[in-house]
């Protein structure tokens, strides 16, 4: 009979994940600030479940880089159900309290648990010169979503060595010294590599917001104070019935417009590119 690890991931990969991998909710807590481990979602956690997958190859044929975002954060939707609907396969079929964690942030950039500390730690990639984004050895930069359960299993541990950079990004830095991400991207990106790998990373995650998630909730918010701050009643007007303000105010019920990065640092990477080309 299967192990219940292989069991699990199978039935993710199943239902439309592209990869899975598990971590062991202790060691993601002893890395997490309070608040923000696993077990202070759930008191009995043991296990993180960690899924991932990729956009669409046709989404990088989109010329607005607007509407990657947003086509491509459809995975990410996906991903949630699946780790959702995995909750409810362990508790049935195993009898283990589980739970799906929201992605949603607590504050405005503070996430009730780091997605990518459990992506790590589930051997799913490591942390790139791209924002740190993780990039997986076979398909590159994914989505991911997690579920938590108090089921014990074998955890896959960190991968032994990282991903990022690529081969042929450390020869770029040597005669360049930038990289495909951190030139796509110099104002929000930069970093250095000494013999082949990862000695500085800079992400300026400000910058960056201001650029890929200007219809976020606090760009909202800040919308709101501008037109409630308007005196002239046509401009307030056309600030609250304008396209930005009617974006922004889409992005609450259409969880694609809140997040999404510009994704421009992501689509010149080596690693996974074949995944992104097709006829
Ligand atoms: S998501 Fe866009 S703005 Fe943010 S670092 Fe990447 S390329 Fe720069
Ligand atoms: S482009 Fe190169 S340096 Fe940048 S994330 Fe990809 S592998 Fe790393």
């Amino acid at each position: 009979m299967r192990n219940p690890e292989d069991a699990i991931k199978k039935w993710a990969i199943g239902q439309n994940a592209l990869v899975a991998g598990i971590a062991s909710a202790s060691d993601i807590d002893q890395l997490q600030a309070e608040g923000h481990r696993p077990s202070d979602i759930l008191p009995s956690a043991k296990s993180v479940i960690v899924i991932g997958s990729l956009p669409f190859a046709g989404t990088w044929r989109i010329p607005d880089y607007k509407v990657v975002g947003e086509v491509a954060f459809q995975c990410n939707e996906e991903l949630y159900r699946i780790a959702y609907h995995m909750a409810d396969y362990i508790e049935s079929k195993y009898g283990y309290e589980s739970l799906f964690p929201p992605p949603d942030s607590i504050g405005n950039w503070s996430p009730l648990l780091d997605i990518k500390r459990c992506a790590e730690m589930a051997g799913l990639g490591s942390r790139s010169l791209a924002g740190e984004m993780i990039l997986h050895p076979e398909y590159g930069f994914l989505y991911f979503a997690v579920t938590i359960t108090s089921m014990p299993l074998v955890s896959d541990g960190p991968l032994k060595d990282p991903v990022c950079p690529a081969p042929s990004c450390v020869r770029l830095f040597e005669k360049i010294g930038t990289t495909p991400c951190m030139n796509a991207c110099p104002d929000c990106l930069s970093g250095t590599i000494k013999d082949g790998r990862i000695v500085s990373s800079r992400y300026d995650r400000n910058r960056c917001a201001t650029r890929a998630q200007s219809t976020s909730p606090p760009a909202l918010q800040r919308q709101i104070l501008g037109a409630a701050e308007e005196t002239n009643p046509a401009k307030r007007k056309m600030i609250v019935l304008g396209d930005y303000f009617s974006r922004s105010v889409k992005s609450l019920s259409y969880r694609s417009h809140l997040d999404a990065t510009c994704m421009e640092c992501w689509r010149p990477c080596p690693v996974g590119m074949k995944y992104r080309v097709k006829k």
